[in-house]
């Protein structure tokens, strides 16, 4: 089980920016430009973080910005994570655990479909 937060931590750091986390942090901007379709979302800003033991992303509340571990994108449903994090950075949503997209732990063989991480967002930014 792994805890995902919604507060910049001091413990990330960012990855060094090479061909392959440009490549993973390619694969968050297309799911972010996937939630696109549903909701319009301002410009976000991305930043990949190495592994950290409890998290797999976070964003600052309401001020569109995320960061996602590579963790996360390696063996995570990443598009939920993805999803999770812009409720938070856009729409300033807090943790709901009756919601699966935005309870505040997420298992690893936890997996949400595309029209439920875009039914869930558009209700979020409603
Ligand atoms: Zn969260």
């Amino acid at each position: 089980m792994i805890k995902t937060k919604r507060t910049e931590n001091s413990k990330t750091q960012n990855s060094k920016m090479n061909d392959h986390i440009y490549r993973l942090r390619r694969e968050v901007i297309d799911l972010i430009y996937e939630a696109r379709d549903v909701v319009s979302l301002p410009r976000i800003t991305v930043r990949i973080t190495e592994n950290h033991e409890t998290m797999l992303g976070c964003a600052r509340m309401n001020d569109n910005i995320l960061w996602i571990t590579r963790r996360a994108i390696s063996a995570y449903d990443l598009r939920a994570i993805v999803y999770h994090e812009i409720a938070h950075a856009v729409f300033g949503a807090e943790h709901n655990e009756s919601c699966p997209l935005m309870k505040s732990i997420r298992g690893k063989d936890e997996k949400l479909s595309k029209e439920f991480c875009q039914k869930a967002l558009r209700n979020i930014a409603k």
